[in-house]
């Protein structure tokens, strides 16, 4: 029923933009500003990031749930949900 919004324009593309141009350009993950003249496959170039992972539910258009990040970062975020693999030494 709501093909309009689907159909002028990519939504995302669009919110993409947006955060992009007004947000602080910091990542929210780590907390460092981002360098929008850094290309698109840089690690830590900027991305849109979602706070609540698509696979958890959360909302891909909503803007609340929209977040700059580094791409390093949000990747990272991305393909683990549980904690970063430990290193071998396992000292005591
Ligand atoms: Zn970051």
């Amino acid at each position: 029923m709501n093909w309009r919004r689907g159909r002028s324009g990519r939504p995302l593309a669009r919110a993409k933009a947006r955060l992009r141009r007004e947000g602080a350009n910091v990542c929210w993950r780590c907390g460092g500003g981002i360098d929008l003249d850094l290309p698109p496959n840089h690690p830590m170039a900027w991305t849109l990031d979602h706070k609540v992972p698509l696979s958890r539910g959360g909302d891909a258009l909503d803007p609340a749930n929209h977040a700059e990040a580094h791409r390093r970062c949000n990747s990272a975020a991305g393909n683990r949900v549980t904690a970063p693999p430990q290193p071998t030494s396992r000292r005591w």
